[in-house]
């Protein structure tokens, strides 16, 4: 039995049931790709936690290995970029989707989704940092590439203290801004301001619905929350700001109106890392490698066994994780 591996298996019934199984599976098994991965490192992004809970349709292919990504080390390739040895890192693309993903001791991708770890963090720090980390990268970038320098003036950020949150914070303060931090936690208010975060907000403030116009508050804001709440936040951006929304916490919908956009010039900057071009992704990894302060990364992290991944997706979706979850597959 020693060429079987561990993995969570998710499953659907006649009725659209789901059940959550740990099973044993072979490389036979896998799903068509040119390299073979061992799963190194993986962890719990929100999206995992729906997928395992069943909360929204995120599965489209049944029966299903859940986890959007994961830290590897190759197998056996024969894509062109890699080979046996290498040390990969793979985010999205469809991974514990519709396609096996993270949730398993080995995994068969395209070389194509894979880009080389960058060699300043180990499997379990790039899993630490994961797809929310590696977003809150692609969300600052946004921000950046519409001119929202430090001097502008404060940055909102919302869900503060979850994993697209938390690393954004870091990431924000480490680059010289002002931060606000928007939590449903406010005990949690000196581990924010431990991270960067210089005032700290309720998110019941945000979360009701409110005027098309409020006072101009934040030069920009990293949103991970959706709903009333990026449309208060629309509302209260200054003049020529920018929103980089990311998330839908809180829900999909966006009860807004265009006044912010017509009367302020404010600009609402979609951020999606699923599909996003590798040379982006690249360039996220590269600035995450430059950019995060490490001793932070460290305390925004908590690492789990594969044994605990169900309960920390259940756990997800509950608002009772901070930070970021690791699994090490070890
Ligand atoms: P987490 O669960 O780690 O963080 C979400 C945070 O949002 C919570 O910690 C909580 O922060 C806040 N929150 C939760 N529920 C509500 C609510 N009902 N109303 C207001 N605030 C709420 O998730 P992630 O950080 O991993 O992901 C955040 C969002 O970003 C998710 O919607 C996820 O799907 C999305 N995402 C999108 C990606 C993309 O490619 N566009 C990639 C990665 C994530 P607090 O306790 O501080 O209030």
């Amino acid at each position: 039995m020693s060429n079987m591996f561990k993995a969570i298996m998710i499953s659907q019934d006649e009725e659209k049931k789901q059940s959550v199984d740990v099973v044993l599976l072979k490389e036979d098994d896998l799903m068509e790709g040119d390299v073979t991965v061992e799963v190194q490192a993986t962890t719990v992004n929100y999206k995992d936690g729906i997928a395992i809970t069943g909360k929204s349709p995120v599965i489209r292919c049944w029966p299903m290995v859940p986890g959007v990504d994961f830290a590897g080390c190759v197998l056996s390739s024969s894509h062109k970029d890699f080979v046996e040895g290498d040390n990969v890192i793979l985010n999205g693309w469809g991974v514990g989707e519709v396609h096996f993903g993270a949730y398993s001791q080995k995994a068969r991708v395209s070389g194509d989704w894979l880009i080389k770890r960058p060699k300043a963090f180990s499997p379990q720090q790039a899993m630490s940092i994961g797809t929310a980390g590696y977003t809150a990268m692609l969300c600052v970038m946004a921000l950046e590439r519409y001119g929202i320098t430090p001097d502008k003036g404060q940055i909102l950020v919302t869900g503060a203290n979850g994993g697209v949150g938390s690393v954004a914070i870091a990431l924000l303060s480490k680059l010289g801004y002002d931060i606000a931090a928007s939590t449903g936690r406010p005990d949690e208010a000196e581990f924010l301001k431990s991270l960067g975060a210089n005032e700290i907000i309720d998110r019941n403030e945000l979360s009701e619905k409110g005027r098309p116009l409020g006072k101009e508050r934040w030069a920009g804001a990293i949103d991970a929350i959706g709903s009333h709440t990026l449309a208060n936040v629309l509302a209260q951006i200054k003049y020529g700001g920018g929103v980089a929304a990311c998330g839908l916490a809180q829900g999909f919908d966006l009860p807004a109106t265009v006044m912010p956009f017509i009367l302020r010039g404010v600009a609402l900057l979609g951020v999606d890392s699923v599909m996003a071009p590798k040379t982006r992704r690249e360039e996220a990894w590269a600035r995450l490698a430059q950019d995060l302060d490490m001793s932070k990364l460290d305390a925004i992290s908590t690492t789990i066994g594969f044994d605990d991944i169900i309960g920390a997706a259940h756990d997800i979706i509950d608002g009772k994780i901070r930070g970021r979850v690791v699994v090490d597959m070890k």
